[in-house]
């Protein structure tokens, strides 16, 4: 029998370690603990720390068992490389440290994470130039770029009303502009979606979601996917110039961001994610079979009075994600009508746990402008579309039909 040429998409993620060579045969990486690393000839460790071959220093920096993570995150993405942190926010966080000075110019959707909100107001209040544009339609991110514009940043669908970015398009003109263009694809995860696909020269994956899966680790990822020329970057400094272009970025990203300031992943962490990992696409799969049972049973309801969701028809952007994604995830929005109230609501779901996060394998519902969307304030939530009613769902892999019925009867 032959082999075939390019392994599928789990496939890749159960054997790569295994590409390497493993102490034991062992098919998962070990967890490697040790913060240093010995060497018997001194020069060799010289060596290392000029860059001259290649080798662990220090923990902080760089860690076997994690970049087993950050190899397989690469392939997922089908990237050149990865950093991994010990968050999402760490990730995103570091393209802001490592890339982004005063006196630039970003672009980014305003349907966006909570916490990257806060991050680019932080960024805002730094000296940098800031355009929150609705990147729903490619016309106002074109119209927001200017002469010192670095990056586009948006999320692929955005969490909690589910608007998806005009992605390929967006592509286009920082491609023709030269421009950065930053995709955070937490939400629809590699499986679903591959930002390369669109140009994207940076993917961040928050990695305590759909990737580690089970709600019980946190990690982030930064994939550089080879598409953007850094030898055009202005702000990359003078000793990552000596590298080849193609590395410049990650150069920098992982001395500037990682090593600097710290917010590794930990070996531990490295090994639960890689597990998760494993089963991505299964899950991926039963909850964007889950959420789609879940949001057409609630739309054709009276009582409801809309859902936010990437498979319904109705959606907005349906098409859009049709011909882009594999499936339309795990995660939708509801509003009940006025004589529901959403606490209540929500207190006579059984199943479904009241709780912040998502892409677990539970079902977890949360009344976002209460609680997660809360301190951003009512007027920057009406700009994202964000009712004070609005339910997030994200979905679990719970067995479809007792989904169903807990949320059908807690309708009343
Ligand atoms: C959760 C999330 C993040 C942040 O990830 P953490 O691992 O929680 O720090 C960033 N972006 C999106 C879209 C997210 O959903």
């Amino acid at each position: 029998m032959n082999t075939p040429k390019t392994l599928g998409f789990t496939t890749t993620i159960l054997h790569n370690d295994r590409q390497k060579t493993i102490e034991h045969g062992s098919p998962h990486k070990p967890i490697h603990t040790s913060v240093t690393y010995g060497y018997q000839n001194a020069r060799d460790l010289a060596e290392v720390f000029q860059g001259k071959q290649s080798g662990y220093r220090y923990g902080r920096q760089g860690n076997p068992t994690v970049s087993a993570l950050e190899d397989k995150l690469t392939k997922m993405e089908q990237g050149l490389a990865s950093i991994c942190f010990a968050t999402g926010m760490a990730a995103i966080g570091a393209v802001f440290q490592g890339l982004l000075r005063q006196g630039d110019h970003l672009v980014s959707s305003r349907f966006l994470f909570g916490n990257t909100n806060s991050v680019w107001q932080t960024c805002a209040e730094q000296g940098m130039e800031l355009s929150l544009v609705d990147a729903t339609d490619v016309a106002n991110v074109a119209v927001a770029i200017k002469p010192n514009t670095r990056m586009v940043f948006v999320e692929t669908i955005a969490n909690p009303r589910t608007q998806i970015a005009d992605l390929k398009r967006i592509g286009d003109i920082c491609r023709e502009r030269g421009i950065l263009f930053v995709v955070d694809n937490t939400m629809t995860s590699p499986y679903l979606f591959q930002p390369k696909a669109v140009g994207a020269g940076l993917v961040i994956n928050s990695l305590t979601k759909s990737i580690a899966g089970h709600g019980n680790v946190l990690g982030g990822a930064i994939t550089d996917t080879g598409l953007f020329d850094w030898a055009s970057y202005p702000h990359i400094a003078a000793n990552f110039r000596k590298q080849a272009p193609a590395q410049q970025g990650m150069a920098q990203l992982r001395a500037k961001a990682l090593r600097d300031f710290g917010a590794s992943l930990a070996p531990d962490a490295a090994h639960q994610i890689a597990v998760g990992a494993e089963t991505l696409a299964l899950r991926m799969e039963r909850e964007s079979l889950n959420a789609l049972a879940l949001a057409q049973m609630l739309e054709a309801d009276p009582r409801v009075a809309v859902v936010h969701y990437p498979g319904l028809a109705s959606h907005p952007q349906h098409a859009l994600a049709t011909e882009l994604f594999r499936a339309y995830g795990a995660l939708f929005s509801f509003e009940l009508k006025p004589e529901i109230d959403c606490f209540d609501y929500l207190n006579r779901l059984k199943l479904a746990i009241n709780a912040t996060h998502l892409g677990d394998t539970r079902t977890l519902v949360i009344p976002v402008a209460h609680t997660i969307f809360f301190e951003m304030g009512a007027e920057r939530r009406a700009e994202m579309g964000i009712a004070d009613s609005l339910i997030r769902v994200s979905v679990g892999i719970e067995d479809t039909s007792d989904l169903l019925h807990d949320f059908a009867q807690a309708l009343g």
